[in-house]
């Protein structure tokens, strides 16, 4: 291809609504094009790259026996009803009428279309297992749409189904689609961890996320020396010794705390370590109130919370709420003397408290020595808090570090969650009439061609793994008004696309700086430099991620670079 017949607009300078790597040179080697905020275009280059990443991901899902499909985008908001999704989705689901006002929405995954199919077309045993997958553009409203298209509104995902007669036949499945991700990210030359993670409302009961390491990745993974790893919205804090204590408080005693409303405050002002100290946060759930408590050093798992109450909507109390509930203000909230309507739920953490410190819903004062069931009722014990660097290995109890990473695949095993919902069951051997067992399996595909350059670029750009690249080779003839020059140029890019390699002629009439400094922006693993030495029947071959250049006579070109691209494939 000719790159003065493609569009590949490459910008000089970083653009300014971009903030991390992958984004500005995404957007810098003329990969994408913003359209709206979390909307982008693939221009021809980003396509390519792409429709590599697919179809190394098709492959490797045909290898485990799935079939590919292809669903609709437009979902009638009827079936978000019927499977109860329609409130746990909440704003992230985008929705549109028709001109008859009936109501659609534009599919953020495919879980209710797919039960649907099976629904009415596998009966039997005998049509089990399935396992079903498509390459689909996705919608979603997200919140903070961010960093291109690691998280964007509108971007494409393969995601897979499959349907089974019993638990056993899911391991199964599950097992082969871990190891599908694995070989996928592998063939993308990338570093990554399988984490444990939660499954948020996509629902189930046993998930596995794929993280890409990166620095500035939005997750964060614990893990351990030992392999555990584990999303830090998961992981649990470990008791590491049960309280045996017995209080040996005496009566609980009321503490002037002037001015003082944080926690670290607090501690400072009495003289005591934070984690002595109990905090209460005030949540409206609903239409009710609820009390979390948690240790004074840790914070609450805002997601752990969410799936507590799954489906409805949690916020904290404002001020004034605040006030109206406990008679007191906003940091001196405590469990002491709330309204008999109000549930107090604790962190496991809490357990180990013998005696506590805790604000007592008044104006600078807190209680110490209060002691739980006898100064105030304990709901119910939940894992709330936040776990974090340190915290101790449920595996070997070494302790945890915090790494980042880029969320591109996400695998469910998601039980009779959909298929009891919606009723979807076939009739298994006994001839009883039962739920599918289900699995679900999400691959972010538009995002992993910016987590592969967030790890795969230095400071004059991208610099893609082999299969990924957009093409194999780049050749650039340094100066386009010598004939003798764009000819051998035009001859080896003959002779090495007719041995099956994809190659980009640089053969625009530009400056050779402005097209060395294109080349290595856009981070094709080989360019071949056509230049000075021509005159000694020599040319250079470039190597993109070690900045190696070899002299090669002419007549050993191809051969060289057939070596070198077929080394490493
Ligand atoms: P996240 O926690 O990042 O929001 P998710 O848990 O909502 O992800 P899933 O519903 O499991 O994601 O979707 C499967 C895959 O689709 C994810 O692993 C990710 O690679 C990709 N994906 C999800 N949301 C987006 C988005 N907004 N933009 C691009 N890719 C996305
Ligand atoms: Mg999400």
């Amino acid at each position: 291809m000719r790159w003065s017949e493609s569009c590949i607009p490459t910008l000089k300078e970083n653009p300014r609504e971009a903030e991390i790597p992958s984004h500005i040179l995404m957007l810098r080697a003329g990969l994408i094009k913003k359209l709206t905020s979390g909307v982008y275009s693939f221009l021809p280059l980003g396509l390519r790259v792409l429709r590599k990443v697919e179809k190394i991901i098709r492959e490797e899902m045909n290898k485990t026996g799935a079939q590919e499909v292809l669903m609709p985008i437009l979902h009638p908001i009827d079936i978000y009803k019927e499977s109860g999704r329609i409130a746990t989705f909440g704003p992230e689901l985008f929705k549109l009428s028709d001109s008859n006002e009936r109501l659609f929405a534009l599919g953020p995954t495919h879980e209710e279309v797919i039960t649907m199919i099976a629904r009415d077309d596998m009966r039997s045993y005998r049509d089990l297992p399935q396992c079903l997958y498509q390459v689909l553009t996705k919608f979603r409203d997200e919140i903070r749409p961010r960093y291109g298209v690691i998280r964007a509104r509108e971007f494409i995902m393969k995601d897979a189904y499959s349907f089974h007669a019993n638990e056993e036949s899911l391991d199964v499945t599950y097992r082969k689609m871990g190891d599908a991700y694995r070989r996928i990210i592998e063939r993308c030359e990338l570093d990554y961890r399988v984490v444990e993670a939660e499954s948020g409302y996509i629902g189930g009961n046993e998930s596995h996320e794929f993280m890409v390491l990166a620095d500035n990745g939005e997750d964060k993974i614990l893990s351990c020396e030992c392999g555990y790893s584990v999303n830090l919205e998961k992981a649990v804090v470990e008791i590491i010794e049960k309280n045996t204590k017995k209080p040996d408080a005496g009566e609980i005693i009321e503490v002037n705390t002037p001015d003082v409303t944080t926690v670290e405050e607090v501690a400072k002002f009495l003289g005591v370590d934070r984690k002595e100290i109990v905090k209460t946060l005030l949540y409206r759930v609903g239409k009710r109130d609820i009390a979390v408590l948690v240790p004074g050093d840790r914070e609450v798992n805002e997601t752990k919370l969410v799936n507590l109450y799954e489906g409805e909507e949690i916020r904290f109390l404002e001020a004034d709420e605040i006030k109206e509930l406990t008679g007191g203000p906003q940091g001196f909230s405590g469990p002491v003397g709330l309204p008999g309507g109000v549930k107090i739920i604790a962190d496991n953490l809490i357990g180990n408290f013998s005696e506590m410190i805790i604000g007592a819903n008044k104006a600078d004062t807190h209680f110490k020595s209060a002691v739980a069931g006898r100064d105030f009722e304990i709901d119910s014990f939940e894992n709330l808090a936040l776990a974090r660097e340190g915290d101790k290995c449920p595996q070997c109890g070494k302790s945890l570090f915090v790494t980042n990473g880029i969320e591109v695949g996400h695998i469910f095993k998601l039980g009779t969650k959909y298929s009891k919902s919606m009723n979807a069951g076939f009739l298994d051997t006994d001839g009883k009439s039962k739920h599918f067992i289900m699995g679900c399996y999400g691959f972010g595909v538009s995002r992993m061609v910016a987590a592969v350059i967030e790890q795969n670029y230095d400071k004059s750009g991208i610099i893609w793994p082999r299969e990924l690249s957009p093409f194999d080779i780049i050749i650039l003839p340094v100066n386009s008004q010598d004939s003798e020059m764009i000819k051998i140029a035009e001859r080896f890019t003959k002779e090495l696309e007719e041995k099956g390699m994809e190659v980009l002629l640089d053969d625009r009439d530009l400056s050779p700086g402005v097209k060395f400094k294109d080349s290595e922006l856009i981070g094709i693993p080989l360019r071949l430099t056509i230049g000075k030495k021509l005159k000694e029947g020599k040319v250079e071959l470039f190597h993109r991620s070690t900045f190696e250049v070899d002299e090669i006579p002419l007549e050993e070109a191809t051969g060289k670079i057939m070596e070198s691209f077929t080394i490493k494939r």
